[in-house]
């Protein structure tokens, strides 16, 4: 049985004969799966359903201030230069990449600072200062890390994990590496200062994870930010983005924006094709959706009985953190601010308690602050600055009401800003917005509003993961954060480079008529 379509019509219309493959969202998993099917040979498009690519990598330009969304701090950039080789061009001709020192500046509610960096020595004097009986400790901490990172991100990373044998050929190395352990405790095995124990720990809040319950694979990431540094994209994010689009269609491929696909069509359990809320329908030869895994198999398969994906088992699935967004631009610029500042409250664990588990705004925070015209001015009207900060909260299981809560919770924020980190805050504000658990529900068509997807947990990882290749249907492809490896950028960059494992060459595709 085809698909309900009311009109099947195959847009834009191509007079090549490539087979057609139609990726379902441009975020970054998205946008580099279609430059490696362009790059297979496949005629790709690209269909997203805001105004403009990028998904949590959207920008936001007004009264002169250009913000990004989403990500900021770019760790691997070895994936993004493999997708300009795959077109036979360079990352550095489009894109302009900057090493930032500090990578970011950690800031306890005591008024400690810690500043993460490559620099060995000022790292090793940092810690010396916290708790000099800790460096051993650190050290050993590194090593370890780097471990983890060989195996874990080089042999791991890209590998489909759509069977059993890959999963059981991991195991040995992962007991190895104890990952078994979560970060926190693996962290805690090495140094003995609380406020260190922070330091090493707080990573895998990057991608969605509580450092209390994600498996210690994520301490890979301390090997990954000092191996490659963390850089800062001149001109913003959104110019990874516009760049990745300029390759997509110099392959000949396409991006139709403004266009929510709301059924995948199948045809005998196969996928083949696309309905859109307009009615319109695109014929695919192979369809990618890097929509929300939980999105793509609840809502996005009505004709399919689903036999590992049911909607039983996505509400009994745990879901990541979401996050409350304040963008805003000031008057003044703040010299004194770093470009990444993360300042913690007083509490951590329990903090993390009432986001992951109790599920409950509470009254103290700890926040990011990103103040991206420390690298790049022109981001914002001259002698301003733009700021997003951001505040891990609960996902909407919560029951908060955002349209409620948002206003006064953007205002606790400002009031802490003011006295901790930007004074006369509340005077210097020109422009300003903000972005609640419900825009990642209702305008990223993530489930429960989770930011991050699934949330990274070992029972929710590698083949315990949505596949890169459904198990649903065939020639469904699955990328993103919430399918194998995971958020973050080089996770949905890995997950886009599974496809090369897993689909043919477009010429050695077999075409279903
Ligand atoms: C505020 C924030 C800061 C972050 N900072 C960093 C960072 O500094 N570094 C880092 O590495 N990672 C960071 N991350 C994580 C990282 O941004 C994400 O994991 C990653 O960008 C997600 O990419 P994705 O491929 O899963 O697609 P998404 O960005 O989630 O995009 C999916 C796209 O699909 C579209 N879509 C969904 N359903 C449909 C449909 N039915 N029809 C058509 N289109 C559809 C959506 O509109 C969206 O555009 C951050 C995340 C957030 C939210």
């Amino acid at each position: 049985m085809l698909g309900r379509s009311s009109r099947m019509v195959a847009r834009p219309s191509h007079a090549d004969d490539r087979p057609h493959a139609v990726v379902i969202g441009s975020g970054f998993g998205g946008l580099a799966a279609a430059v490696r099917l362009g790059a297979k040979g496949y005629r790709v498009t690209v269909v997203e359903k805001l105004d403009a690519p990028g998904g949590r990598a959207y920008v936001y330009r007004q009264d002169g201030f250009t913000f990004d969304a989403g990500p900021t701090i770019i760790t691997a950039p070895f994936l993004f230069e493999e997708l300009w080789r795959q077109c036979g061009r360079r990352l550095a001709d489009d894109v302009t990449l900057k090493p930032l020192s500090p990578f970011y500046r950690l800031r306890f509610d005591d008024g400690a600072v810690f500043d993460c960096s490559d620099d060995a020595a000022a790292m090793r004097e940092q810690i010396t200062r916290f708790s000099p009986q800790d460096i051993d400790g650190y050290e050993r901490f590194l090593k370890a890390s780097e471990a983890i990172f060989k195996i874990a991100f080089e042999q791991l990373g890209d590998v489909p994990f759509d069977s059993w044998r890959d999963m059981a050929r991991i195991v040995p190395a992962m007991l190895r590496l104890r990952s078994y352990r979560t970060v926190y405790d693996f962290v805690a095995s090495f140094v003995h200062d609380e406020r260190l124990r922070v330091v090493l720990s707080f990573h895998p809040l990057l991608i969605g994870g509580n450092p209390f319950t994600t498996t210690s694979i994520y301490c890979l990431i301390a090997f990954l930010e000092r191996r490659w540094g963390v850089h800062f994209v001149m001109g913003g994010t959104g110019k990874l983005v516009e760049g990745l689009v300029r390759l997509i269609e110099g392959q000949g491929g396409s991006i139709l924006c403004s266009s929510e696909v709301i059924e995948i069509l199948t045809h005998c359990g196969i996928a083949t094709g696309v309905r859109l809320t307009s009615g319109e329908s695109l014929r695919a030869d192979i369809v990618v959706s890097n929509a929300d895994s939980a999105m793509t198999y609840r809502k996005l398969l009505p004709g399919i009985t689903r036999k590992r994906w049911t909607d039983r088992r996505i509400e009994r699935a745990r879901y990541s953190m979401s996050l409350f967004l304040w963008y805003f631009g000031t008057r003044r610029r703040y010299e004194d601010v770093a470009h990444h500042t993360i300042l913690l409250g007083p509490r951590y664990h329990e903090l993390l308690k009432d986001i992951f588990e109790r599920k409950v705004l509470a009254e103290d925070f700890s926040l990011y602050l990103h103040r991206p015209t420390a690298t790049d001015p022109s981001l914002a009207p001259p002698d301003c600055d733009a700021f997003y900060v951001l505040s891990p909260v609960p996902h909407l299981e919560s029951g908060i009401d955002w349209s409620v809560q948002a206003e006064p919770y953007r205002r606790r924020i400002e009031q802490a800003l003011g006295e901790i980190i930007l004074p006369n805050l509340g005077s210097e504000i020109v422009t300003s917005r903000i972005l609640t658990p419900q825009d990642f529900q209702d305008r990223l068509l993530s489930y429960r509003g989770a930011a991050f997807g699934l949330e990274p947990i070992l029972t929710q990882s590698a083949w315990f993961r949505p596949h890169n290749r459904s198990e649903e249907v065939e020639r469904l492809f699955l990328v993103g954060a919430g399918t194998h490896p995971g958020a973050g950028l080089p996770g949905v960059l890995s997950s886009a480079r599974v496809l090369d494992e897993i689909l043919p060459d477009a010429q050695s595709l077999e075409r279903i008529a």
